[in-house]
Formats: structure tokens, sequence, C-alpha cells
């Protein structure tokens, strides 16, 4: 293997033990801890585990968690009820609405009636405005999980050429607008492929930092990496079920086994960018609580 293995496990332990030692100084010297509420609605067993692991996480580092677990059939007014409460409480700084919700329920006017300053996902359009016009409050937890891992392998990202397979609202787009602004780990040229781009192997070959969140198991080939190139593979995609431990097998978009011996650095997929979603919340909630102290 020649490439350096970007390990999203070491940087979530390196970056929750800042968060954990900056929640210590804040707590002595303001007497507050940052509040993070999970609401989560119904019993979807991917859901369930996703937020045990937040509340968890947000234990580890000291800050105060509210759990709200409500029944599938709670009404969307019960719930837009509850979101009022928590925008309104002066303990809780980050408002976590586990998706997907029921069909019954409108995913956008929950998601809009989260206070943009307590919107640590930053999924509300003031939150995604904020980051086009370079003056984000708090960047989304994917992206900013992928960025802090180019930036903590030392990749250089000034004047380099980023591509970006992918176009979701909550990894493709905001990871591109990143990436081109002026700034730390960014002020690159990027360029965004997605499913209307006719000559994904002529793009992914110029990239100096390929980031691919396309899903689809194994669609960047080893021979489409420039030599050297660091290569951040976002998706995480269920291929079968391993006979020994009857988990489910995951796999990335890339052809890890043949790119690892190209790229200079490259995630792996499971303990790549997976770990890093959860760990920026953390922190997007730290900065919430921040920003209401006058500290950023
Ligand atoms: P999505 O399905 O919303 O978007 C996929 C994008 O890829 C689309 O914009 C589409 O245009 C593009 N695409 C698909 N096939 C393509 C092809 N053949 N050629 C070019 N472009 C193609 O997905 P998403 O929500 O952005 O997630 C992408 C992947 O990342 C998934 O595997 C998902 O599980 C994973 N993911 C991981 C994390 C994490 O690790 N924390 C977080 C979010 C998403």
């Amino acid at each position: 293997m020649t490439a350096k293995l970007i390990k999203g496990t070491e940087i979530r332990e390196e970056i929750l033990k800042e968060i954990e030692e900056e929640v210590k100084q804040i707590k002595e010297k303001h007497g507050a801890v940052p509040g993070l509420v999970t609401i989560l609605v119904g019993e979807n067993p991917a859901s369930v585990s996703y937020v045990t692991l937040k509340i968890k996480t947000a234990k580890r580092v000291g800050f105060k968690e509210v759990q709200e677990n409500l029944p599938e059939n709670v009404s969307e007014e019960e719930l837009l009820a509850m979101i009022d409460k928590y925008n309104k409480d002066d303990s809780i700084h980050g408002i976590l609405v586990q998706l997907p919700l029921p069909k019954h329920i409108d995913e956008k006017k929950v998601l809009y009636a989260i206070d943009p300053d307590k919107d640590v996902d930053a999924f509300h359009p003031v939150n995604v405005g904020r980051l086009v016009i370079g003056e984000p409050k708090f960047l989304p937890c994917t992206p900013a999980g992928i960025q802090e891992m180019i930036v903590r392998a030392g990749v250089p990202t000034d004047g380099a050429e980023v591509v970006v397979v992918g176009r979701s609202n909550i990894v493709g787009k905001p990871i591109a607008i990143m990436m081109m602004q002026k700034g730390r780990g960014a002020n690159a040229t990027v360029t965004v492929c997605h499913t209307g781009t006719k000559d994904l192997e002529f793009h992914c070959k110029r990239a100096d930092i390929l980031i691919v969140a396309a899903g689809r198991p194994g669609l960047v080939k080893a021979e489409w990496i420039k030599p050297g190139a660091c290569v951040i593979d976002v998706g995480v995609n269920r291929v079968g079920i391993s006979e020994k431990t009857g988990k489910p097998i995951l796999k990335g978009d890339v052809d890890f086994d043949k790119a690892k011996e190209i790229a200079g650095w490259i995630t792996p997929v499971p303990g790549g960018v997976g770990p890093m979603t959860i760990t920026m919340l953390m922190k997007n909630t730290l900065n919430s609580l921040k920003y209401k102290l006058g500290l950023l």
C-alpha cells in the first residue's frame, strides 16, 4: 500500500478530546454547558442506532443531553410544538430531528421550524445561505468532517483541482461550496460531477482531491485516480451480510483495494468519513454555545 490511510476513527478521537476539554473550560469560566436535544419519531432501527450513538457521544463530551422519543403516529402539530419549546429553551443550543420522519409529517416544514441558530445539522435554508455567501455559522456535518480530515491529514488544498462526484444537498453540493471558498482547507478549483456528467473518468483523472458521494459501490475505478491524489470515499453501500458476524458488509464508492496503491491519501469504508459526521455535530453544538457566549 502506498497511500496514507486517513482514519476517521482516529481523527474522531482527537476532536472529541478537544471538545471535551473545551466544554470543561467553558463550564469553569462561564458556568454553562452545550445542550443538545435529539428528537426521534418512531422506532426505525437505523434511526434508533444513530440517535443512540449521538446521545452517547454527547454525554461523553460533557453536554447536557435531552432525549425526546415520540410515537410513530405523533401529529405534525405536536412535533412543531416541541421544536418551538426547544427553540425557546436557553439551556438547549442544538436541536436535532432524526430523519427520516413518517410520511404523514412534512419533513421540510419541521426542519425549517428549527431556529437557524440551533440548527446544528445545518439543513435550514438560512444556514445553507450563510454557507454559500461565505459566512457560515454551522457547517453541515458530513462535509465538515470531510474538510477536517483533509486538513488534519495535511493535504494541500490551495489551488488544488477538487472533483466532487454527487450533488446531494447533504454532501455533494455543500462540500463543493466549502472547497471553493477562500480559507483554511479550501481555496480550490472545484468540479461537480453527477448523473448528467458525460465523461466521469475524464474528470476523476484530473483530481488532486477526489471526493466521491454517489452511493454506487465501486463506481470509481483505480485507473481513474491520479497518482498521489487524495481520495475521500463518502459512499456507504451495503453489499451483503457477513456469514461470520451476521452484520452488513459495507463498501465504498471507490475500488479501495487497487486505489490504495495509486492514491497519496485515501479514506477506508468503514472507518473513514462515517465516524466524522457525529463528531462534527458535537462541534456544531459546542460552537452554538460559543456564539451565544460571544466566544466566536
Ligand atoms: P444521494 O443519493 O442523495 O446522491 C447521490 C449523488 O450521486 C447524486 O447527486 C447523483 O447525481 C450522483 N450519482 C449517482 N450515480 C452516479 C454516477 N453513476 N455517476 C455520477 N454521479 C452519480 O446520496 P447522498 O445522500 O449524497 O449519499 C451518497 C453516499 O454517501 C451514500 O452511499 C450514503 O450512504 C453516503 N453517506 C455517508 C455519510 C457518512 O458517512 N457519514 C453521510 C451521508 C451520506
